[in-house]
């Protein structure tokens, strides 16, 4: 199976270097195609205008084309229009909720995380932890780098609050399995946020067959903007929560002591929005939606068989999780006796990008007993010519360190 759809990616055009680009550090963002770029410079240059606000034809015509990217993106995770909040990325969106949670905690209520979250998902927490006297409490990741199960039930009081859970580990490609943590929150009525960030990429996500309170991800991990993000907040929660950020367009009437609040999603997006990146994610999500998202996770899924068999007969080389097939594109590695920096920019040399580092995971790190990895992580465009030609430097590059 070979799929090349990098004629879609100027990125991938104009490289004039004499080795092609090998983009493999998709977990930390993805390129991007000629049609959201298209969207983005057909916005600045046709109809650039304020939304919400101008009775003109170009706010008029900017106005439709934002809510109809709202209506997109709704209907990519089977969510109700207005359950759709425009954020800067799944960062502000976690944020967004802790501060709308904030007044809702009492001392000693408490959290469930996991060991294996991105720093996003775990310091908006702590910073609550900071003013109230809250619990954090984790779920532990496995050796073999699945979450232990086994300890959510007696993680689970009477006074938790939330359950916030990564759905795919931005370094072990773990997929988590978050219909049994639903189930279990469910029961216990406590709501539920998933960190989508990453399997948003690599799965279709239907947050009503889920059953999630919220889930959190940002556009430049499908091939959309950056500066753009999506919170999904079920709509039982919508006018439960107090608004996040204050100031225009949020709300209904203002005096001079109080204010009151416009209708949601808008009550959740103060100021004006990120519009041209707002339209450039509805762009990348019909890019996605022609491709199929089923063909893409088929296409990333025999990557990552086909990059692990080939890792697999390197002397020394350490792969962390994929212990079966429940992971994702994602693979982390160490080579006793290579640094990860060292492995990352040598391989530069080859216009190969890969990742070093501990990849906002500093508790996973610990837990892994190690501070940094190498990280591949792949995405459509990828193919097994790449993987090879990677193989044949990584190899080249082991040597020059050894
Ligand atoms: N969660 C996960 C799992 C991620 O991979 C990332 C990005 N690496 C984030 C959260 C944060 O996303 P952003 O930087 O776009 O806010």
């Amino acid at each position: 199976m070979e799929i090349n759809t990098k004629k879609d990616f100027p990125i991938f055009k104009n490289n004039k270097d004499e080795s092609p680009l090998i983009y493999f550090d998709n977990a930390s963002t993805t390129q991007k195609p000629q049609c959201v770029i298209d969207t983005i410079v057909n916005y600045y240059t046709k109809y650039n205008a304020n939304i919400h606000r101008g009775a003109y034809g170009i706010a008029e015509k900017a106005t439709f084309e934002f809510e109809n990217a709202r209506k997109k993106v709704a209907k990519f995770i089977n969510a109700n229009n207005d359950e759709i909040i425009f954020t800067k990325g799944t960062t502000e969106s976690i944020n967004l909720v802790s501060y709308t949670f904030e007044s809702m905690l009492e001392d000693n209520d408490e959290i469930i995380l996991s060991e294996m979250e991105h720093h996003s998902n775990i310091i908006p927490w702590q910073r609550i932890k900071e003013k109230k006297n809250i619990q954090l409490k984790y779920i532990p990741v496995l050796e073999n780098g699945e979450l232990d199960m086994d300890t959510l039930d007696s993680l689970i009081s009477k006074k938790t609050k939330l359950i916030s859970i990564i759905y795919m580990s931005n370094i072990l490609g773990t997929i988590n399995p978050i219909n049994k943590i639903r189930e279990i929150a469910k029961n216990k009525k406590i709501p539920f946020l998933i960190d989508a960030a990453q399997s948003i990429a690599h799965d279709r996500i239907d947050v009503k067959k889920i059953g999630c309170d919220f889930l959190a991800f940002s556009g430049h991990k499908i091939m959309g903007p950056t500066g753009v993000g999506v919170l999904y907040i079920n709509n039982k929660f919508l006018n439960k929560l107090e608004p996040f950020l204050r100031g225009g367009h949020m709300i209904k009437e203002v005096d001079y002591n109080f204010s009151t609040w416009n209708d949601p999603p808008w009550k959740f997006e103060a100021g004006t929005a990120n519009i041209a990146q707002v339209l450039g994610l509805a762009s990348s999500i019909e890019y996605i939606n022609k491709i199929g998202i089923e063909n893409i996770k088929k296409h990333t899924n025999h990557l990552r068989s086909y990059l692990l068999s080939k890792l697999k007969n390197i002397d020394n080389l350490i792969i962390y999780g994929h212990i079966n097939d429940n992971f994702g594109p994602i693979i982390s590695f160490n080579i006793k006796g290579c640094h990860p920096y060292d492995i990352a920019k040598l391989l530069d040399k080859y216009n190969i990008c890969i990742r070093s580092g501990h990849h906002c995971g500093q508790l996973l790190m610990k837990k892994m007993k190690t501070n940094y990895t190498n990280r591949v992580s792949l995405y459509y465009y990828n193919s097994e010519q790449e993987i090879d030609f990677f193989i044949v430097c990584l190899k080249k590059v082991i040597g020059i360190l050894k």
